[in-house]
């Protein structure tokens, strides 16, 4: 057990507590005025979770409810015509330039990212013919590893697993030793889910590219969080959700990304109307459009894409007042200061750090074990302290540049302090 009397600095004074450090840090934060434009949660005192789900901007509060009335009740049909049919481009436009480092014409929205994955995963494998592996990693997202057994076991096409720490994730030379003449394509997180390691994203790619193969990212935990260049690290495909730190709300509709001059080469195995050519001439024949629509398939979820519009305009009105690189400083303190509380008042109760501690390898969440974790969660929720759990005993801490305080950290960790020492006290 630790004391708690507070630690004392060489001078004798008394540092700062937590909750100083945290205001000191709030008062000091060039983004904080964005904290206000999401809307509060009557219940929550720290919302932990924007790497699941991000918080509703209260500009998409309005727009779901303008669009009800102006959109769709009075425009009614029309709407496609003026609008709608171009949204997954043009929002798919704007998630690459806002967040994907992406030149227009090679990002569109529609599907989950589950869907965009098999869809971009088959049309790979069909422009790589002759090569029969893709390599994935044991530490992926589950959907991410179910869609790629499915194609595995449809094509006859063999996974290269590695195996990376799991409180880390893949580096390039795993990947180097992995890849050869067999490789068609190398599949990987760029922010991984649970531990948060951030891979090197373009030498990775480069060493695929070596070996003749493609890449696909996901930038599921990426896109709104951390910096990505998919055009300067000359990526192949990328697909990623936008309910996260794109804050799209549930089930917004995922992004994919396929490079200008793949995109000829590469069709896809969805074959509906509105990636066709000429969607509303209803001819007898599919011919894959020969844009980036060509990856569309149905109607696209236009009322599931009006949120995520809303987070795009904060993150460039960041961008714009406080620095291109203020999201991505933000992110790195509020994890940092994280780590450090955790130091401080968690790891002294036995609690493990399972996430990458050099900031540069970082996604913008930590996650931390212990074996009663499970058992604090559901204590920690009925309090109004919201991270979420990965088994087999992770607590993963998410942290939303914009969304996310100092405060909110503090207590946080605060909380799961109290609720573990009174979880594991002996009866
Ligand atoms: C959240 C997440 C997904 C989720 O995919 P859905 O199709 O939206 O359910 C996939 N991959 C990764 C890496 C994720 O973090």
């Amino acid at each position: 057990m630790t004391s708690t009397t507070p630690p004392v600095r060489p001078s004798g004074a008394p540092a700062a507590g937590p909750a100083e450090r945290a205001a000191a840090l709030d008062a000091a934060d060039p983004l904080t005025r964005f904290r206000e434009e999401f809307v509060p949660s009557a219940d929550v005192v720290a919302y932990l979770d924007g790497n699941s789900l991000g918080r509703p901007t209260r500009a998409s509060v309005e727009r779901l409810a303008r669009f009800a009335t102006e959109q769709w009740a009075s425009r009614l049909i029309r709407g496609w015509d003026e609008s709608w049919y171009e949204l997954p481009l043009a929002i798919g436009d704007r998630i690459g330039e806002t967040a994907l480092g992406a030149a227009p014409g090679q990002t569109f929205v529609g599907d989950s990212t589950t869907v965009i994955l098999y869809k971009l995963v088959r049309g790979a494998l069909d422009a790589r013919p002759g090569r029969t592996e893709i390599v994935v990693d044991t530490g992926n997202f589950p959907t991410d590893r179910f869609v790629l057994q499915g194609i595995a076991a449809e094509r006859g096409a063999t996974l290269r697993w590695l195996s990376p720490d799991p409180d880390a994730g893949v580096t390039t030379d795993q990947v180097a030793d992995a890849v050869g003449p067999e490789t068609a394509l190398v599949v990987l997180s760029h922010v991984a889910y649970r531990s948060g390691y951030l891979a090197d994203a373009e030498p990775i790619t480069r060493v695929a590219h070596d070996a003749g193969a493609l890449v696909l990212w996901d930038l599921c935990h990426s896109a709104g969080a951390v910096p990505v260049t998919l055009d300067a690290w000359d990526v192949d495909l990328a697909a990623g959700c936008t309910y996260k730190y794109l804050n799209g709300g549930p089930g917004s509709p995922a992004f994919g990304y396929v490079r200008a001059d793949l995109q000829a080469a590469l069709t896809q195995p969805i074959q509906g109307w509105m990636g066709s050519d000429a969607p509303f001439e209803m001819g007898p024949e599919y011919a894959p459009h020969t844009g980036v629509r060509r990856f569309l398939s149905g109607t696209p979820a236009v009322v599931g894409m009006l949120a995520m519009q809303d987070m795009l305009d904060l993150l460039d009105e960041a961008g714009n007042v406080a620095g291109s690189d203020a999201v991505r400083d933000k992110s790195v303190r509020l994890t940092g200061f994280a780590l450090d509380l955790v130091d401080e008042l968690l790891v002294p109760l036995g609690v493990r750090v399972a996430s990458p501690r050099d900031p540069a390898r970082r996604g913008s969440h930590v996650t931390i074990d212990h074996a009663a974790f499970e058992r604090v969660i559901p204590r920690l929720w009925a309090q109004g302290v919201v991270p979420d759990f990965r088994r087999p005993d992770g607590l993963r801490l998410g942290l939303s540049p914009l969304s996310t305080s100092f405060a909110e950290v503090q207590v946080g960790v605060e909380a799961i302090r109290a609720t573990l020492l009174d979880e594991t006290a002996s009866p």
